[in-house]
């Protein structure tokens, strides 16, 4: 399939506005609810911690429909946010039938103009969606930049994977015994045991954040 039919997004609700504003799972479906209500989205339905919702906050106000599902994990209350593409692919199939009726006796124009539409068109919607919901939930939770996965989420990650001698502690992936190099992204994770002093349950609050770049 050359297109997915819909987009994820995952957003961790940030600590501070849990704890300012005593955020629990039910509170935060309800106060995405009344935002959502106040920025006229349409087709809002509520069932237990999902969401479901039409919107217009595309290019050229194509509507199309989301879901949102509310989600607890060792680090926090999270939403994954799916909305669905498939109207925008119907517009793409649309607009090529037409332009291919249109360039009968122009085959290389088409042969040009179809692919660079199609990518065009759909990956315009793609960032607009994506970036519109980002706006959402940063106004929402509070936040200016709201970057929910990779900053403050991974730090409380990585402090969680410190603590497990099995995990690489800068990107989780289970190591085996045998392992000097993680095999996800080729951190040295095992020195040499006598010249190991670190003392793991000494250090419990301390934040390490590795910074690392694929092989
Ligand atoms: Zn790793």
């Amino acid at each position: 399939m050359p297109f997915p039919l819909s987009i994820t997004q995952k957003f961790y609700i940030p600590e501070d506005f849990v704890k300012t504003h005593e955020i629990d799972l039910y509170s935060a479906v309800s106060l995405v609810f009344g935002e959502l209500e106040r920025n006229h989205a349409t087709d809002l339905i509520r069932k237990g911690t999902d969401l479901r919702f039409r919107s217009e906050k595309s290019l050229f106000a194509i509507p199309f429909d989301s879901n949102i599902k509310f989600q607890n994990d060792e680090f926090g209350i999270f939403l994954t946010v799916e909305s669905q593409t498939l109207p925008f692919i119907r517009i793409i199939l649309a607009v090529i039938v037409f332009s291919a009726l249109l360039s009968l006796y122009s085959v290389i124009s088409f042969i040009i103009f179809a692919p660079i539409f199609i990518f065009l068109f759909y990956t315009v919607n793609v960032i607009v969606i994506q970036n519109n919901n980002e706006k959402f939930f940063a106004h929402l939770f509070g936040v200016a930049n709201f970057d929910f996965d990779s900053s403050e989420a991974t730090e409380r990650r990585q402090k969680e994977w410190l603590k497990d001698v099995n995990r690489c502690p800068a990107c989780g992936t289970f190591v085996s015994t045998i392992d000097y190099y993680c095999p996800e992204c080729g951190l040295k994770v095992k020195q040499n045991i006598s010249s190991m002093p670190l003392n793991i349950t000494k250090y419990q609050n301390r934040i390490v954040k590795y910074i690392y770049t694929k092989k």
